[in-house]
């Protein structure tokens, strides 16, 4: 039992923590054995960066889901349009509440609101508490030799595994709840704010905390064994799709680490989840990381203006196919898989010199799973300016990434029916394709599919010129 100044309920502000399991504020407040009232606020303003057409159609889900878990309980999910400033001050004086808790959350406009938020309660005579549900490593926790923060991921991770992860939060046994809660319409909490959404969104995926427990099951039982030889094919369905679930906070990193413990290719499952780790470090540390290059010796880099190009790479009509598959891949099931990221991004980058913010902007409005600072690091990274060991003149060349990691073509043909009858050896180039092939394929270049917008060599002699002349610059 948690010992409380006063009495009166305890409100949890559910924000990127939508479960139950292993949510140590809930669990916290669910101790205290006083009624809960479960809270989630949204305002487009307090939010760091407004969300996407993706995310908001998976936020508007998850809160279902989750709202359903908690009835299964006896309990509800109250929705409070405003701002949690604002609102949550106002519901704990009206509900005469003893506390509020929360999990806390790691970009910066957040912690500051958190921190306002806190000395606001505490003002008013409440319990005001924060735990950790989102991270196996806390982003002061993990420090080099001399106390610094890291900014190479390896041996970051050797750290990470050093300390090693924390087990999951103790099972709740009793809750009781706040009766008679009501509730904002979710449409005025979660705003449709227009905009493109992707199309296939309903088809395949399930937000929520169930869906997200049992997508961890099956790829714990059918996908972790084979994750290290197959996570970079990208033909086939060799990851765990967890990022969205991840993201939303539906499943925590310490229920995978549970989950995966000990089993063979946990080792290689577990070191991407380290890469979540290691970006969300990253941005803690380096909050300008937001908008500006982790590394400063890039600001002058002179990213080419061109607004059709983009347009080009947004709806992936670049002539390669590869880049071109995954941006459809993304149009369509707001997700991408993670080797199309990296080479869109660096298509984007260093073939046609466009600004990475571009890209990431495109990212966060149409993933599923668009996290700050897993698009912000991913992005730095690939080109160039980020946390990258590897120099700037890697430069992927799109079409020997789509022969290597999709020999047979599978992703390609998924998602770029207009290629799919062109004989494999010609796919991931079609331009190179004898007219005959082309015909039978029922392929006119330039009309049904393009040639490329730009030649490999040309572009990267131009990229390589470009980085070397004004990152030496500085
Ligand atoms: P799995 O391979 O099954 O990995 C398990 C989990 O580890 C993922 O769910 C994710 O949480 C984490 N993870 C894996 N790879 C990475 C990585 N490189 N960086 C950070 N975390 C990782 N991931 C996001 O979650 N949100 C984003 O907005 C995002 N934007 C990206 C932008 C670019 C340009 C790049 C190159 C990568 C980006 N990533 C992002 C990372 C990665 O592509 C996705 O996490 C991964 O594709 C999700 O698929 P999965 O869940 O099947 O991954």
């Amino acid at each position: 039992m948690t010992g409380l100044d006063r009495a009166g309920p305890v409100i949890v502000l559910f924000r990127r923590d939508l479960r139950l399991e292993d949510n140590p504020a809930f669990a916290w407040a669910a101790r205290t054995g006083r009624d809960v009232m479960p809270v989630f606020t949204h305002c487009v303003d307090e939010d760091g960066s407004a969300m996407g057409a993706g995310s908001r159609w998976w936020l508007r889900r998850s809160l279902v889901s989750l709202d359903r878990e908690l009835r299964s309980y006896g309990g509800c999910l109250k929705l409070c349009a405003g701002a949690a400033e604002r609102e949550v001050p106002r519901l704990a004086q009206d509900s005469g509440a003893a506390a509020v808790v929360w999990n806390r959350r790691y970009v910066e406009a957040d912690i500051n609101r958190d921190r306002r938020l806190k000395a606001r309660l505490k003002a008013d005579g409440l319990q005001a508490q924060s735990f950790n549900a989102s991270l196996l490593f806390e982003p002061w926790t993990v420090k080099t030799d001399v106390g610094e923060p890291y900014r190479v991921f390896t041996p970051f991770w050797r750290r990470c595994m050093a300390i090693g992860a924390s087990e999951p939060t103790e099972a709740v046994e009793r809750v009781t709840f706040v009766r008679g809660l009501d509730s904002d319409a979710i449409d005025h909490v979660i705003p449709h704010r227009g905009g493109e959404v992707p199309s296939e969104l309903d088809e395949l995926w399930t937000p929520g905390a169930v869906a997200a427990r049992a997508r961890l099951k099956s790829f714990v039982a059918d996908g972790l064994e084979d994750y290290r030889s197959r996570r970079d094919l990208i033909g086939e369905d060799g990851t765990s799709l967890l990022s969205p679930h991840l993201h939303f906070g539906e499943i925590g990193p310490r229920q995978i680490a549970a989950a995966v413990a000990a089993r063979d290719g946990s080792d290689s499952f577990l070191r991407q989840v380290g890469w979540r780790e290691f970006s969300a470090h990253l941005l803690y540390h380096v909050p300008r990381m937001q908008g500006e290059n982790l590394r400063p010796e890039y600001d002058a880099m002179p990213w080419r203006d061109d607004a059709e190009t983009l347009e080009l790479w947004r709806r992936g009509l670049t002539g390669y196919p590869l880049v071109d598959a995954g941006m459809r891949q993304l149009m369509r099931t707001g997700y991408m898989h993670n080797r199309a990221r990296m080479v869109a991004a660096s298509f984007l980058t260093k073939h046609l010199m466009i600004d990475w913010r571009h890209g990431a902007d495109w990212f966060h409005d149409m993933l599923v799973d668009a996290d700050l600072a897993n698009n912000i690091a991913g992005w730095q990274w690939t080109a160039g300016c980020g946390a990258d060991a590897a120099p700037y003149f890697r430069i992927f060349n799109p079409l020997l990434q789509s022969s290597r990691f999709d020999s047979e073509g599978a992703y390609l043909r998924r998602w770029l029916p207009e290629l799919a009858n062109l004989p494999t050896r010609y796919l991931h180039a079609p331009w190179e394709a004898p007219q005959d092939d082309l015909s039978a394929a029922g392929i006119v270049l330039d009309d049904t599919y393009p040639r490329p917008i730009i030649d490999h060599s040309v572009a990267r002699k131009r990229a390589l010129g470009h980085y070397a002349t004004h990152i030496k610059a500085r």
